[in-house]
């Protein structure tokens, strides 16, 4: 991949973050007035949390059960230990599963699942160069044998024995069982002679990618996977959480003291759903649906994949100019750039997987929904 890895320990990061809650909690002097933002994720918690602490964001411990008040003053939220919080509006970070908090667009397809299972272990030798991350093995290891979606082999070398295995299936509807993953995983690693000494520890993921977009006209808002914001072909959306908070968070604090005539005015003057719209807006701008758009056609594309389909889609978009399949990946490619990706795509794939794209391009929802985000400017 070109790029420097590192491992978060993640009982250290924890540690930290609890160190910093409580730290905080107590150099906080609670404020008379309700809170204007009220963040459910502990994500954005980590992303916020020394600029809220100077901008007076108290921490609350409990589950968020539901909201129970939304008037153009904003909202009322109720928690499981009876606790009631008036906000100005409320910003639902609630992970991936925040369907009884915010509404999403209706229709579009059926989501689908990116589910690994990992290993870290101990092995008497590693056939993978014990200084390099392996990203994508996609070799057929089965001999065709395979029943279900394709999956990858991840590697992560902590040295020449000490190894991070992960068996992933990209998306899959319906998902890819851990049990199918972990079996695939072993009959792998017993095909290239790995001989494992020690189980240190497993890992399951389950990532639901290509969900619904929030409806973008409603009064709470929501960020990250609540938002939509992860990444419909790879699951990533750390990186983009992580660097959108900021700018969203801007935002937000703008569309409550927006006025027109650009004069400040108190915030309960501002109505929170005209506030809504406008941080909506900067969260999910026609830019990003037609990119989405995009993405979601590469989704549904995958979707329809074996593992020689699969192969020849990966060898085709390594082989691009490497601006372009790292920009895919990181999705900070623009619309616009996307269309140039299209293009080298199409230029460099041979002729099967040209066939397939204009196909899926003319006869997938995805391909009409791509066209059509595309010609609505
Ligand atoms: C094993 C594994 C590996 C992964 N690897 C990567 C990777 O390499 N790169 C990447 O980008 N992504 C990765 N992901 C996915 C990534 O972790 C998620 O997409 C990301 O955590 C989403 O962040 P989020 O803050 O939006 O939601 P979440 O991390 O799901 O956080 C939501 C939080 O809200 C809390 N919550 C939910 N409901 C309520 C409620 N009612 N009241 C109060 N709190 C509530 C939850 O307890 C949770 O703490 C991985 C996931 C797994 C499981």
């Amino acid at each position: 991949m070109g790029r420097a890895y590192g491992r978060v320990s993640r009982h250290k990061l924890r540690e930290e973050l609890l160190r910093r809650c409580h730290l905080h909690i107590f150099v906080t002097p609670r404020g008379k007035e309700s809170l204007h933002e009220y963040y459910v994720s502990t994500l954005t918690y980590m992303i916020g949390i020394c600029r809220c602490a100077s901008a007076g964001v108290k921490y609350l411990e409990s589950k968020v059960e539901r909201i129970v008040e939304e008037t153009d003053k904003g909202s009322v939220v109720s928690c499981t230990n009876g606790m009631l919080i008036s906000c100005r509006l409320v910003t639902a970070a609630s992970g991936a599963a925040s369907g009884r908090f915010l509404n999403y667009e209706r229709g579009g397809p059926e989501i689908c699942v990116q589910t690994a299972y990992g290993i870290e272990v101990n092995v008497e030798l590693c056939p993978y160069d014990s200084q390099a991350m392996v990203f994508m093995d996609y070799r057929d290891y089965l001999g065709g044998g395979e029943d279900g979606p394709p999956s990858f082999l991840y590697v992560m070398p902590m040295s020449s024995t000490q190894v991070f295995f992960e068996e992933t299936c990209l998306a899959a509807r319906p998902l890819l069982s851990f049990q199918k993953l972990k079996e695939r995983l072993h009959a792998r690693l017993r095909k290239m002679n790995v001989k494992i000494t020690e189980l240190l520890e497993e890992e399951w993921s389950y990532i639901p990618v290509g969900v619904a977009i929030p409806d973008t006209t409603q009064q709470h808002l929501g960020f990250g996977a609540a938002a939509s914001m992860v990444h419909p072909a790879t699951g990533y959306s750390v990186v983009r959480s992580l660097s959108e908070a900021p700018s969203y968070a801007a935002a937000i604090a703008s569309a409550l003291r927006a006025k027109p005539g650009n004069q400040l005015v108190r915030v309960p003057d501002i109505s929170a759903k005209a506030a809504a719209l406008q941080a909506w807006n900067a969260l999910w701008p026609k830019e990003r649906k037609r990119q989405r758009a995009f993405f979601m056609f590469g989704l549904e594309l995958i979707l329809q994949l074996d593992v020689h389909g699969i192969r020849m889609f990966f060898s085709t978009f390594f082989q691009l100019p490497e601006w372009l399949w790292k920009g895919f990946l990181a999705a900070n490619l623009s619309s616009a750039e996307l269309l140039w990706f299209a293009l080298m795509t199409f230029m460099v794939a041979p002729n099967d997987l040209r066939y397939r794209l204009v196909r899926h391009l003319m006869m997938d929802s995805s391909g009409s929904n791509l066209i059509r985000m595309y010609t609505s400017l």
